[in-house]
């Protein structure tokens, strides 16, 4: 790793620390736990505890740990969709394993540790925001039961790179920042793709084609290592190993899938090579929590065909298996991969048609129509202009014995979560001046290449569909635009009371019924998910020094389910929760 200029500590994760078996250091900004005799005509230094010195020393890379052996991975990928050849570590090192207390090894990284043989033109840096944005992702997703990679510590510097010019030109200045990530380990399916020979489209080859030695030995090492139950069930049949394991990979990936699809979470980046061997969340870049609901949600701004879109991610996850299976070849031949590919969509139904019953509180009998009534629920959602997470958790404080007055109150709640009309026709916005996209549209028609830039052909329509949505909402008022959406909600909402009350009825008792159902609904539905806006605020304050609320939502983000917050919105949702419970009764 290179050196940064003065490190300072941002934050860090106990419980991600924990698992390298180091203590809890001090709470930041506690001060120095020694008191040490400032020099006579020496700048007033910063005082810290040693902990958090130590932190600071050794996770900005200015310091190895003992026994480390710095390295960076090589691997290649497909990135939105064509063969991009070698990648490999640009911006992280590799430090090695710590042997956990019990039994499990952790492997650490740096990620923006400077220039690695993998860094291409880059410079191997990242800057604060983005730190902060996958120090704290990396921890939400964790306490949210979603396999991902740990961030144990994020720690700024005075080094400074250049990321963006400002509007008048002049260069904008940002403070180098590294994380210290930490995963069983961070092989990818890219990885394997390093034996890839000359690709049809794009001629770009793996730089170890032809080397199947040490695809046997990565194979070994991956399966013996993490998937170690199968390795011992199939100890003699490498054949029949290496498809347990591809199966497995298979099964592993279409339930982070199905999570992430119940938390409104997009990637932004689903290439291969952001595509974790052993089914983690890897790589949080452009991603980002839906606020209002919008399948065809696109969080990365570079993905100018939607493809990562978050109603794509399912299948473009199964499209990225199939590029593992074609890197396995001839270890495990595609004959075996590809039925086996074909159980992912049954996978990823399973457990999201689990998640969204979990999350709808239908706990007591398994209906076939559940399935339409979780996509009525989105579709009523992307009708009204609602907030995924919001929904969720106001539909926790909903109960079959709620009385008419509450009931009223409570679809008032649902109906205006996109309260204004302004809020509403800023979400339905066009992308792109309308009439600046008609006038594109129309050269485009004579030109292809045009056509090509200002995307393809989906985007287009998406834009119009949203012109004509944005123009439909111009001629409603607020009034008539609440009207709508109470219409909408009412009829799911008739539909799921009568589903529960089935429940009901089928449960032996009703109370002890509904103590669960509200149970499991706030286990599955977070009242709080890293929003952007969140993450933002929490930059703009660390990037003038203030590391405070970075820290803050660390803590909120540790605990995101549970009793509502009182502070939530009016204190609705607390009061709906005391006084449904007990009507219940
Ligand atoms: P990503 O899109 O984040 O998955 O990154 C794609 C490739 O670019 C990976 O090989 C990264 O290691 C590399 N990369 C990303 N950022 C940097 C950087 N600042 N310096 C060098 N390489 C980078
Ligand atoms: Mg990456
Ligand atoms: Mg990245």
């Amino acid at each position: 790793p290179s050196p940064l200029r003065q490190p300072r500590l941002v934050a860090f994760s106990a419980p991600a620390l924990a698992l390298l078996g180091l203590d809890p250091p001090p709470p930041l900004g506690a001060g120095p736990d020694q008191e040490e005799p400032e020099e006579a005509g020496e700048t007033p230094s910063r005082r810290v505890s040693s902990a958090e010195a130590e932190l600071e020393l050794y996770f900005s890379g200015n310091a190895l740990l003992p026994g480390s052996e710095p390295a960076a991975h090589c691997y290649c990928g497909h990135q939105f969709g064509s063969f991009a050849g070698q990648l490999g570590d640009g911006a992280a090192v590799y430090l090695g394993e710590v042997l956990g207390a019990a039994g499990q090894r952790w492997e650490l990284q740096l990620k923006g540790a400077g220039l690695t043989p993998f860094s291409r033109q880059a410079d191997g840096r990242k800057v604060l925001r983005s730190s902060i944005r996958e120090f704290l992702c990396s921890e939400a997703m964790f306490h949210l039961g979603i396999p991902t990679t740990r961030a144990g510590s994020c720690v700024t510097s005075e080094s400074k790179v250049i990321r963006d010019i400002y509007y008048d030109g002049n260069p904008k200045y940002e403070s180098c920042a590294v994380v210290l990530r930490i995963a069983s380990t961070f092989l990818r399916f890219g990885s394997f793709e390093i034996f890839k020979p000359p690709d049809e489209h794009t001629g770009r080859k793996g730089p170890s084609v032809g080397r199947n030695d040490i695809r046997v030995q990565m194979l070994d090492y991956v399966i013996g290592s993490f998937y170690p139950e199968i390795q011992a069930a199939h100890a003699r049949d490498s054949m029949q190993r290496n498809l347990a394991f591809f199966r497995e990979i298979t099964r592993r990936t279409a339930r982070l899938v199905a999570d992430w699809q119940c938390v409104g979470f997009c990637h932004g980046v689903l290439n291969t090579d952001n595509m974790s061997i052993v089914g983690l969340t890897i790589d949080y870049g452009p991603f980002g929590f839906m606020d209002r609901y919008d399948p065809d949600h696109v969080c990365n701004s570079s993905d100018t065909t939607g493809r990562y879109a978050y109603s794509k991610q399912p299948e473009v996850c199964k499209w990225n298996l199939r590029k593992l299976a074609e890197a396995l070849v001839p270890e495990l031949p595609l004959e075996l991969s590809e039925p086996v590919l074909e159980e992912y969509d049954a996978e990823f139904d399973k457990r999201y048609l689990h998640k969204m019953r979990q999350k709808l509180g239908l706990v007591q009998l398994q209906l076939e129509e559940d399935r339409e009534l979780a996509a009525a629920l989105l579709e009523t959602m992307r009708l009204t202009g609602a907030d995924f997470t919001n929904t969720f958790c106001l539909l926790s404080s909903f109960s079959v014995a709620l009385e008419p007055a509450r009931e009223a109150h409570f679809m008032d709640r649902l109906a205006q979560q996109c309260a204004s009309l302004e809020e509403l026709k800023l979400a339905f916005r066009p992308q792109m001046d309308p009439r600046q996209l008609s006038m594109m549209l129309m050269l485009a028609q004579s030109n292809p290449q045009l056509f090509a830039l200002i995307g393809t052909k989906a985007s287009v329509t998406r834009e119009l569909e949203r012109i004509e949505q944005a123009s439909k909402l111009q001629e409603l008022s607020p009034a008539e635009l609440i009207r709508r959406n109470r219409e909408h909600w009412d009829a799911w909402l008739q539909t799921y009371r009568a589903r529960l009350e089935r429940d009901r009825q089928s449960a032996g008792s009703a109370s002890g019924w509904d103590t669960e159902r509200v149970r499991v609904m706030r286990a599955n539905n977070p009242r709080i998910v890293l929003r952007n806006y969140i993450a933002q605020n929490a930059i703009e304050a660390a990037e003038q020094g203030d590391f405070s609320e970075v820290q803050r939502v660390l803590r909120l983000l540790e605990k995101p389910y549970g009793e509502p917050w009182e502070d939530d919105a009016d204190g609705l949702l607390a009061a709906a929760a005391a006084a449904d419970s007990g009507e219940a009764e």
